[in-house]
């Protein structure tokens, strides 16, 4: 599969453009059943998928978004929704017809699910939403979103509509890194919802937010293992290239070294991205894989993306070199789906040890 023709970045519209061209390639349907619209495939598939797009698009923002609209909203949609939900949206979202995200952060609330604030109550239609989200992906370019509140002080998920009565989606509090997603806070004021709005079992929101980042931690290095691959090709043509003291830079130990060492976070990152893959596609649980996955996976991006930089030396922070951008990318990708301190909590409560503090893990 190749993503040649991808629209080029840009503004909001563009970021929406580029996640549909790939939803008509297919990319949003790997690893769902053909009953539910997907292509009956596997997860090694849906990893080799992204690994694709990753080598073509180069672009870290288009991975997040993609991978925030299935682990947020597709497959809770897909694992938790009945019937009438999963015939309502599933075959929109799998066409990328609606897009969409799931919304945990708040802004006094990041890592500590216990600090969430943002409140539902039972009225005699449904249910009404009041409080505020923040740093959510794709937020100025979605239809709906997975909003996680509190009903009878237990989490439960939401299913928001962007024009639904008293839900603003916003495009405020943008980060640096992976900008192409784009991001923005909702605000739910008095936001009035059918009952048919429930995602899931009332009180279940907490083990559906563990569910979700634990796919989105397992997969989303797949494309962004692509990319590493792109940025490890353009060292190596570079090192070959530039000259320093009438020999390629690649000559000297200290830059060949380098990138021995990109490529091997590069091939073991792969690695644990497979074996989640491999252990989905044979029923077994990944909540220690994902998170080993997750933690490792993202140091290695943003050791390569720095080393990138510095063998390019200046050039390497030139705007129109991504390497620098790459190094803000990776920043990033050690804090959204639970930062990597909180993987090494989990990863140590996994193993009998630890705090045990309930967060994003
Ligand atoms: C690009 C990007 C996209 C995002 N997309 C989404 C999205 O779509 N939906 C969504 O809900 N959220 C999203 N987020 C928010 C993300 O999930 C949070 O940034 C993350 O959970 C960390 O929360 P925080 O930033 O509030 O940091 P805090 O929780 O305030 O943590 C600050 C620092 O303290 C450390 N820390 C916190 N708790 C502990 C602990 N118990 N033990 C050890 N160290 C700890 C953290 O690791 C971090 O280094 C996104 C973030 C980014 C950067």
């Amino acid at each position: 599969m190749t993503y040649s023709q991808i629209p080029p970045m840009g503004n909001a519209l563009a970021s929406k453009h580029r996640l549909q061209y790939c939803a008509a390639k297919n990319l949003l349907k790997h690893a769902i059943a053909t009953e539910f619209g997907g292509l009956g495939d596997n997860f090694q598939a849906l990893v080799a998928a992204h690994f694709a797009l990753g080598k073509s698009c180069q672009d870290t923002g288009l991975v997040l978004s993609i991978n925030a609209h299935l682990w947020g909203a597709v497959f809770p949609v897909l694992r938790y929704g009945c019937a009438e939900q999963q015939t309502t949206w599933l075959p929109a979202l799998l066409a990328g017809d609606i897009i969409a995200g799931h919304a945990i952060t708040e802004p006094q609330a990041g890592s500590d699910l216990n600090a969430l604030t943002t409140h539902a109550g039972k009225t005699q239609t449904g249910f009404v939403l009041n409080g505020q989200k923040r740093f959510i992906t794709n937020t100025p370019i979605a239809d709906m979103m997975i909003v996680y509140a509190k009903l009878d002080h237990k989490l439960s998920a939401f299913i928001v509509r962007a024009d639904d009565l008293g839900a603003n989606f916003t495009d405020a509090s943008q980060v640096d890194g992976c900008a192409s997603a784009t991001m923005g806070d909702i605000i739910l004021q008095d936001c009035q919802l059918p009952h048919n709005r429930l995602l899931g079992k009332a009180g279940a929101g907490n083990m559906m937010i563990q569910s979700a980042l634990e796919l989105e931690r397992a997969f989303i290095f797949a494309g962004i293992n692509g990319i590493m691959h792109w940025q490890l090709q353009q060292i190596i043509q570079y090192s070959r290239k530039r000259r320093v003291e009438n020999t390629h830079l690649g000559h000297k130990q200290a830059i060949s070294h380098k990138i021995a060492d990109m490529k091997l976070r590069l091939d073991s990152s792969l690695l644990w991205v497979n074996e989640c893959a491999r252990l989905k596609d044979n029923n077994k649980r990944i909540s220690l894989a994902s998170a080993q996955t997750k933690l490792f996976a993202a140091d290695a991006f943003l050791q390569s993306s720095l080393d990138a930089v510095h063998i390019m030396g200046a050039s390497g922070l030139m705007a129109t070199q991504k390497m620098a951008v790459l190094v803000q990318d990776a920043m990033a990708s050690r804090l959204f789906s639970g930062s990597s301190e909180i993987q090494k909590n989990m990863i140590a409560a996994l193993l009998g040890t630890g705090s045990g503090y309930k967060s994003k893990s």
